[in-house]
This record gives C-alpha cells, structure tokens and sequence, in this order.
C-alpha cells in the first residue's frame, strides 16, 4: 500500500530523513518508535506533503500513486489521513463545519457528490458517539479550549467521517489519561482495524500498543528506520531505551 524508498528529505536547508525505507501492506499496523527529533513527525508531514519539506532522494509510493507529484489535498483524496502532534485550534469554525467541508472535500476529489447537512450530521453525531465525545461539541470551535483528550477524540471523530486507507498518527497517546488512551485505541481499532486499511502509528509509550496492537514496531533513529521487529521491540524499548539501537 505504502512503498518509501531511500527516503532524504529536508527543512529549511537541514536534512532530517536520511534513507529511510520502509513498506506497509494492506491490513498492517506498524508503530515508528525513536528518540525526540529523530525525523518521527517530518516523515508524517512528508507522507502528507506539508509546504516547506523538501523530498531531495527517494521514492514515495502510495498504492499507484507517486505521492512526490501530489498537492497535499490530492493525498488526502487518494486516501491518506495525518493526525497532528499538536492538532490546530481554528476560532470562528466549528467542527461541524469544518468536518463538512473536509468530507465534501473528500468527496468532491473522489467525483462524488456532497452529502446533505442532515446525511451529514447523522454521520458526524454517530462518531461522536462511538468515540465518546460529547455531540454537542461539535458545534464548538474546532479544539478550542478543548483538553488534550478532547482533542484526540475529535481527531479520531474526524478520522471515522473522513474514513481514510491510510492513517499516519502523531503521538495521538500523548497527554491522554487512561479513559481518553483506551477510546482513541478503541477508535483506531474500529475505524482503521480492516484488510483494506493500514496505520502508521507513531508513538514514544508502548501503552497504546496495548490498545492497538501493532504487526510491525520500527524505530527510527537519525532520518533512518534502524531497526524492525514485531511487537515484543516494543517491549524491548520500554525496558531498555533506545541507547544501544541508535548507536
Ligand atoms: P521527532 O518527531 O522524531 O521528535 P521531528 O521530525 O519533529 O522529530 O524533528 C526532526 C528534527 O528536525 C529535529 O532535530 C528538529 O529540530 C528539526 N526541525 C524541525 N523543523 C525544523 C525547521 N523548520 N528547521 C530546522 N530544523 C527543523
Ligand atoms: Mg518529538
Ligand atoms: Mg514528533
């Protein structure tokens, strides 16, 4: 599904992925673990094309796509989704319209045609639900003044209506207590969890691990995936640090 080759990518003139290489397959979670400023996130906002990151060598392939000649919204229209480190506040947009929009974005990239504000609303209240977020929430301003579960929440309430092939996830555990870790995983489960579907699960903790457990654990140490095992490297890092695999 996802095939990155080589990959040298850089910011502001400094290279931050260094020849990394790494395949997922349809129906595979793969969690990235790694030290702080190892390129975790650049090799999220890569995947989805954010302005100012420069791809210098490689090759990014998702499904038919050469994602290296993709604006960032055709991405998302051919199905890729990232959740944010730090998800935005946006004041004077309320989630319902912005879940809108982005949907019929969506759909509009795909050829088909907007969904009516009711079919649109039954979609947005049933996530909620799922996920555990208060529906009214939806008719507040996107993340403001939300608390880091909230935010998650809504991020995996918008992953549900957006329903992508492919999630690239930040840190979503981040600053979740246990009842928000245990729904954003339950989220991830049953929104991504299918043959037809795969994660990129980029996580420091190997807790959320215990939710959504992953088929492959990668550590990605300067600009480079260094090391690969199933789920027990997880395990092994948690115990041990990433002191002798960066090295
Ligand atoms: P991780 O998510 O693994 O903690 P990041 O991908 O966020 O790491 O960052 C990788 C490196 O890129 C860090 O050393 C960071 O300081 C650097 N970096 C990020 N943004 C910029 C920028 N705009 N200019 C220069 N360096 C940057
Ligand atoms: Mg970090
Ligand atoms: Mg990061």
């Amino acid at each position: 599904m996802l095939k990155i080759e080589n990959l040298h990518a850089e910011i502001d003139g400094k290279q931050i992925l260094k020849g990394l290489s790494l395949a997922v397959n349809a129906g595979e979670i793969h969690a990235i673990m790694g030290p702080n400023g190892a390129g975790k996130s650049t090799l999220g906002y890569v995947l989805a094309g954010k302005p100012g990151y420069e791809v210098t060598d490689g090759t990014l392939n998702f499904l038919n796509f050469d994602l290296r000649d993709m604006a960032p919204h055709a991405r998302a229209a051919a199905g890729l989704f990232l959740g944010f480190q730090y998800p935005v506040e946006i004041p004077g947009v309320s989630n319902l319209q912005f879940l809108r929009e982005a949907l019929n974005a969506q759909r509009k990239g795909r050829g088909e045609p907007p969904l009516s504000g009711a079919e649109f609303l039954k979609i947005a209240r049933a996530q909620a639900a799922a996920l555990g977020l208060d529906p009214e929430m939806l008719k507040r301003p996107v993340n403001v003044g939300f608390s880091g579960g909230e935010k998650k929440r809504a991020e995996m309430v918008q992953m549900g209506i957006i329903d992508p092939k492919f999630a690239i996830l930040d840190e979503t555990d981040s600053g979740l207590d246990i009842d928000a870790l245990r729904a954003v995983g339950a989220g991830i489960n049953t929104i991504m969890r299918k043959p037809d579907r795969a994660v990129l699960l980029i996580t420091h903790y190997q807790r959320l691990l215990d939710y959504v457990r992953p088929d492959f654990v990668h550590v990605l140490a300067d600009g480079r995936i260094v090391r690969s095992g199933g789920p027990e490297l997880a395990l092994e890092l948690e115990r041990e640090g990433y002191k002798d695999i960066a090295a």
